[in-house]
């Protein structure tokens, strides 16, 4: 009989929006910090929900299933789900596309 015991071990979360269990790497974890403040990062303190990283699909689900209040045990504001919105996709693209170039345009001398 095999043992499962060879194979390594991935920590697997489980995505708030759309429920699908996945290791950890694929997802991003928002953070109720112990001043009630939310952050994004998988090393913040506090409770956590994970989600998978830069879906908005998932994150549209979460929101509607009101998962975050659960995930979090605390109300998250209207303002508050606006603005983690952007901050996980900004994190969803930024780590799969790596830093870009500030482009300067706009200035064109005659
Ligand atoms: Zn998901």
């Amino acid at each position: 009989m095999a043992e499962a015991a060879t194979l390594p071990r991935v920590p697997e979360r489980t995505c708030i929006g759309c429920r699908r269990k996945t290791a950890s790497a694929g997802l991003v974890r928002v953070a109720r910090r112990s001043d009630g403040e939310l952050s994004v990062g998988r090393t913040e303190p506090g409770r956590g929900a994970w989600l998978c990283a830069g879906s908005v699909a998932c994150f549209d689900a979460a929101v509607q299933r009101r998962a975050f209040g659960r995930a979090l045990r605390a109300e998250v504001s209207g303002q508050e789900l606006g603005w983690l919105r952007e901050r996980l996709l900004s994190e969803g693209v930024s780590t799969s596309e790596g830093p870009t170039g500030h482009k300067l345009e706009g200035v064109v001398g005659a």
